[in-house]
């Protein structure tokens, strides 16, 4: 299985780690979206954030856990910030493994539909 995110997870494409536990780990996106966008990505390889509630809800609340943590590190806290997962098609997932978007450091849109 090709996997982007299982590879930077292995190693195997070099992406700086922000943090790592026994959950998740944290990158910067390569395509920011704000001027902070952190992706929280599951360590196990699991679809989706409905996959992960069914599977193995410690792994979401380890990941939103450490999405708080990871804002606040970036000092985001005091002016506010977002968290997104997308999922299939209509949410636009582009890549099929479980990750929580952190963004923030600016205002954001208030349009977070269409
Ligand atoms: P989504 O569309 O919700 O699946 O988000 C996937 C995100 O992964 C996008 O914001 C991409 O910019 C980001 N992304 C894809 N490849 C990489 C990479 N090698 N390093 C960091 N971010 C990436």
């Amino acid at each position: 299985m090709d996997c982007i995110f299982c590879a930077i997870r292995d190693g195997e494409i070099p992406s700086p780690k922000l943090v790592e536990n026994e959950f998740c780990y944290v990158i910067r996106d390569i395509n920011p979206q704000a001027a902070v966008h952190l992706l929280v990505i599951a360590k196990p390889h699991v679809a989706n954030i409905a996959e992960a509630v069914d599977e193995c809800p410690e792994l979401v609340s380890g990941m939103l856990k450490t999405a708080v943590e990871c804002a606040r590190q970036e000092g985001l806290e005091e002016g506010g910030y977002r968290l997104v997962t997308n999922l299939g098609e209509n949410g636009c997932q582009s890549v099929k493994h479980l990750h929580i978007h952190v963004l923030g450091g600016e205002k954001l849109t208030e349009n977070i539909g269409k």
